[in-house]
């Protein structure tokens, strides 16, 4: 193989193509089941192999959205809009789409309060913005933290288009979910990065939406089912 393809220049990335998307979405992984018949709620693990990776929307709250990518957008410069808009209320939680290390936590003038993170295979880049005023983000997340598929990372409001922290500058409150793929660390920032049209990725991820909790107490929600993932090959 390697003769035959000595000449294509880009070989390499025509290989990781193949898996630059699904690899971190099917897998095997385990989740937590409640028993059969349990009249405690107790939960156990069961083994599974599938879609692993969740809609960015928590289960039971409702959005609705388009295939608005490349729409222009005027804020600051022209430029194409490269994510997805999931319109919902404010306040609704929003899970991490694929595990991952929170790469990016803070305020940027365009996506306001957002969140980065970077697949464990380093191949992905979610970008989660516009989070809520005041509470944007779980109570515990940090920069360098580990998260898995399915927990809650924040919550949708309409931050952002602004210079100035924490102001309200989106007048519909949406979660904007952006998906970046990374083949060589030199195009993590730069005039050529790659990010995908996530609708239909959105679309099929609402078969799979992850079940939260609200804690009373901190008015923090986390997810419901836990579930475990290996790890992908070459990763730690
Ligand atoms: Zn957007």
């Amino acid at each position: 193989m390697k003769e035959l393809t000595a000449d294509m220049k880009y070989y390499d990335y025509y290989y990781e193509a193949f898996s630059a998307i699904l690899s971190g979405f099917v897998g095997e992984y385990e989740v937590e089941v409640v028993d059969a018949n349990a009249e405690d709620g107790r939960k156990h693990w069961e083994k599974k192999y599938g879609l692993k990776a969740f809609s960015p929307i928590a289960k039971n709250y409702p959005y609705s959205h388009y295939d608005d990518f490349g729409q222009s957008r005027s804020y600051g410069f022209a430029r194409n809009h490269l994510g997805n808009d999931l319109m919902g209320q404010v306040g609704t939680p929003i899970i991490a789409v694929e595990g991952g290390i929170v790469e990016a936590l803070g305020w940027n003038q365009y996506g306001g309060w957002r969140i980065g993170i970077r697949s464990m295979d380093s191949k992905r880049y979610y970008y989660y913005a516009h989070l809520r005023k005041n509470f944007p983000y779980q109570l515990d997340l940090k920069v360098g933290d580990k998260v898995q598929a399915g927990d809650v990372i924040g919550y949708l409001g309409r931050t952002g288009y602004s210079t100035k922290e924490n102001v309200n500058n989106i007048q519909q409150p949406h979660l904007h979910f952006g998906m970046q793929l990374i083949f060589d660390e030199s195009q993590k920032e730069c005039n050529s990065e790659i990010w995908i049209d996530v609708y239909q990725i959105v679309r099929f991820l609402n078969s799979n939406r992850s079940e939260v909790v609200k804690n009373l107490v901190t008015k923090d929600y986390s997810r419901v089912y836990e579930i475990r993932e290996q790890e992908p090959e070459g990763s730690e």
